[in-house]
């Protein structure tokens, strides 16, 4: 069921001298090589984009559309055998793989009906004279996903370059290839002319510098942590090159005193649990009123601890492996600093069992403001239950991060609603749902979260240049 491993450049599937292995994270198996791409194979990567460019950039929007539609129907049909690989070299339980797919084609869906809506717009003028702003392709993409969601976040990079006419290089993770070779397949499958997407892999800091300065490239389009992000937007601004940034996020979750405490803490628990907390947008500091904080607590923390770990194979499993063994060291060290400054480690808070990268469901209980958990993402299984006495001090906690990206709140209270849609300080907050976005709603964040957004009709908006023409009828 494991795809074999190549770049993808210039249409062509390529294998190289170098390589390093794919592990699966739930048995420390080698599931494959990957071929590590040299500076020839990145020179033959952006001499394709840019024909690529030329040629996709003047294909109409509606043929643009309909070769994604067409891969994106691949995808739903193909979608029992991306899921395996998911969760192969991911480890998440494969009913949430088969969901993944899915959000990706999504994705794609979406995209391709706003390739068909790039419109420009005219400006008054005076006579004898036209203003006409266009919106046309950026360019060049160099892209850069992460491990977390290894279909659906190539997915998003892919979707919105294809839709707005340019041409891409994508660097997706190297612990999780196959979700990205998938696409590249059904690509073209779906007569993508080459060079339009290229799939490259290989030491992340060796691609990124070497392609980021290059002429060609137009934009930078990275999800991942916030360093990385900094790093690799200090880069661009060096050369004059556009960012999209999806980075980092440390979401608070604001429990008001109204609301259904079981059913909140239920959820709470279930959701923090997937994808092994490794998300972006994954609900991490819950501030509970102190009226019902003893209810929620318990019935959290015994959801979590009941959380089903394991290989993402078995039917049952609720929660699968961390995706390295490195995250594992970084957790446990994000916990011990809690613990030593003295929070309640209700449940978990360790390595699971001796084989695969598995980690507790943990739940740490009154986490002093000075722990590190509190400042930095733990992106894991781990969340954080606070008192708070009212909403004016859980908005001021929920703001007291770097990070600004999905923010949510449980509450029926119109005044309560209306005081955080103003405050807090997020892209993406939801109100009574810890889903924190659609294909078809804008994505992104604030503050040390990143710049620009993807999805929404916004989405394609960094994918695109804006030209002001001045037609005037007569030679002034
Ligand atoms: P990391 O920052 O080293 O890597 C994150 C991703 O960026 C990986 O896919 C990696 O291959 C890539 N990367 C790293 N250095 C790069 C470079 N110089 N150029 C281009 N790409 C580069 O972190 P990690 O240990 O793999 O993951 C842990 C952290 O990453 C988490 O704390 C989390 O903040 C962040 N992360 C965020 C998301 C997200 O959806 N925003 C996804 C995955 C990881």
């Amino acid at each position: 069921m494991y795809p074999e491993l190549r770049l993808f450049i210039a249409g062509e599937w390529r294998k190289t001298n170098r390589d390093m292995p794919v592990i699966n994270p739930a048995t420390e198996e080698e599931l494959g090589r990957l071929p590590c791409a040299s500076k020839d194979d990145l020179d033959d990567a952006l001499n394709a984009a840019e024909r690529g460019f030329h040629i996709w950039s003047r294909t109409a929007p509606r043929a643009r559309a309909d070769t994604i539609l067409r891969a994106a129907t691949l995808m739903r049909e193909r979608c029992e055998e991306i899921a395996h690989s998911i969760t192969l070299e991911h480890g998440k339980p494969l009913k949430q793989a088969r969901l993944e797919v899915i959000r990706g084609a999504e994705f794609f869906e979406w995209d391709a009906g706003e390739a068909m809506r790039t419109y420009g717009r005219i400006i008054p003028a005076a006579a004898g004279n036209k203003f006409a702003v266009h919106r046309q392709p950026i360019g060049v993409v160099a892209a850069f996903s992460p491990w977390n969601f290894p279909m659906s976040q190539p997915a998003r990079k892919i979707g919105g370059a294809l839709a707005a006419g340019c041409s891409i290089i994508l660097k997706a993770a190297e612990e999780t290839p196959a979700g990205a070779i998938h696409i590249a397949r059904t690509f073209e499958d779906a007569g993508l002319p080459p060079g339009v997407l290229n799939l490259v892999f290989g030491e992340p800091e060796e691609i990124s510098s070497y392609l980021i300065p290059r002429e060609p490239v137009r934009l930078v389009a990275f999800t991942g942590s916030t360093t990385v992000g900094r790093q690799l937007t200090m880069l661009a601004s060096q050369h004059m090159k556009s960012v999209l940034m999806e980075l980092g996020g440390h979401a608070p979750v604001i429990v008001c005193e109204d609301t259904d405490v079981a059913r909140a803490a239920t959820l709470g628990a279930v959701r923090k649990m997937r994808n092994a907390g490794q998300v972006c947008t994954s609900p991490t500091r819950f501030f509970v009123h102190e009226r019902i904080f003893d209810e929620f607590t318990s019935t959290f923390v015994t959801r979590a601890a009941a959380t089903v770990v394991g290989n993402g194979m078995e039917d049952a499993v609720e929660m699968g492996p961390l995706a390295n063994e490195r995250r594992i060291a970084a957790l446990s060290e994000l916990v011990e600093d809690a613990r030593a400054k003295g929070t309640n480690i209700a449940t978990g808070g360790a390595r699971y069992g001796h084989r695969g990268y598995f980690f507790e469901p943990t739940v740490l209980v009154n986490a002093p403001d000075d722990a590190r958990i509190m400042q930095e993402e733990p992106f894991g299984p781990i969340a954080i239950i606070n008192r708070i006495t009212s909403l004016d001090e859980a908005i001021s906690k929920a703001n007291s991060v770097p990070y600004g990206l999905a923010g949510y709140a449980f509450t029926n209270r119109a005044d309560y609603i209306d005081r955080m849609v103003d405050a807090v300080e997020v892209g993406n907050l939801s109100i009574n749902t810890l889903e924190a976005s659609m294909p078809e709603t804008p994505f992104g964040g604030v503050k040390s979260s990143g710049c620009g957004r993807e999805g929404g009709s916004e989405g394609l908006d960094n994918y695109m240049t804006i030209k002001n023409v001045w037609h005037s009828a007569k030679l002034k």
